[in-house]
């Protein structure tokens, strides 16, 4: 068993492009945000292990390399959609309890920890490097000072962005119609359960609904006119799907593969051998084809009966 689920690749994790980048303007350009909507598995033809499937906010569909042939597309920007939270810890800065997402820890000062956004706004000493925790139970991860790095601009679907239905659109005529554009008014978590995951969007007829931007690995919503959602250090995000090291109660390390533990069998043991078109296949690229072959493959019923029952006036 996994000790950790949450330090694997999981659907809902918001990603940017990183370090073995190859596929151009996909994502729409540096700084532009998707997030993981499909895990690879062992023997699938099309999304083999260790490579996901992104839905870019601007609208593009593609799968890319997370670890597959040893190769890292994205980097791992914010992971509060899937629920990680740190019960114990405040943001010193903005004072959030239980901060969710990434948590970034002062090495100079004693007890000082920020949540990703604050540290991405320049929060703290610039010269004062930190620890990076990617979940609550991570090894911490030193980084250099931020001091003189790249930071990158990220735009997405963030609060103020102009927005149509997307690809897990299941909400009737609550747009106005298919391609009416509404206006994103807040970035929220749904519930406890998860952080930054869904987005309250107020359409051309004055009614304000949620909708989900990783919540579940969904994503109801295309971004047709992007919005700055702060910064990032490119050098201070995690590879996605690069060995995680956990925390052990004995204070030793456990290492996984990046992925979910749970179907790799016992440690040490050799991995299945994939099919040979699988380990040739390369990222398929935004194909309209592919595109829509992963449409409505499962609908959220739960989650639309859960919204009905949890806020029932948010719903014309
Ligand atoms: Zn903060
Ligand atoms: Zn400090
Ligand atoms: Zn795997």
């Amino acid at each position: 068993m996994d000790p950790d689920p949450q330090a694997g690749v999981q659907v809902g994790m918001r990603v940017v492009r990183g370090v073995d980048w190859k596929w151009g303007q996909q994502d729409g350009g540096e700084g532009g945000v998707g997030t993981v909507v499909e895990l690879g598995r062992h023997g699938s033809p099309s999304t083999p292990d260790r490579t996901v499937v992104v839905q870019w906010d601007q609208g593009t569909r593609t799968n890319y390399r997370a670890g597959y042939q040893g190769a890292h597309d994205l980097l791992l920007y914010d992971n509060a959609q899937i629920g990680v939270r740190h019960p114990n810890i405040i943001c010193d800065c903005c004072k959030k309890h239980g901060l969710r997402g990434m948590r970034w820890k002062c090495r100079v000062c004693l007890d000082y920890d920020l949540c990703t956004q604050c540290y991405m706004h320049n929060k703290h000493e610039l010269a004062h490097a930190f620890d990076r925790y990617e979940t609550a139970h991570s090894r911490p991860v030193t980084l250099s000072p931020r001091q003189g790095l790249l930071r990158i601009p990220l735009r997405g679907i963030f609060q103020g962005a102009k927005v149509v239905r997307g690809p897990d659109w299941e909400w009737g005529s609550q747009d106005g119609g298919e391609g009416k554009p509404g206006r994103v008014v807040d970035i929220r978590g749904w519930d406890v359960e998860t952080g930054r995951s869904v987005a309250s969007v107020t359409w051309a007829d004055g009614t304000t609904n949620v909708y989900r931007v990783g919540h579940k690995g969904k994503v109801d919503l295309k971004c047709v006119g992007e919005a700055a959602g702060g910064f990032y250090y490119k050098d201070h995000l995690p590879r996605l799907g690069k060995p995680a090291e956990l925390q052990r109660r004995d204070g030793g390390v456990y290492r996984t593969d990046g992925h979910r533990a749970s179907h790799h069998g016992p440690r040490g043991r050799a991995r299945a051998v994939q099919p040979r078109d699988a380990l040739d296949l390369p990222p398929r690229g935004a194909h309209q084809a592919s595109q829509g072959s992963h449409l409505g493959l499962t609908p959220a019923r739960s989650w639309l009966l859960s919204a009905w029952t949890l806020l029932p006036w948010l719903w014309g």
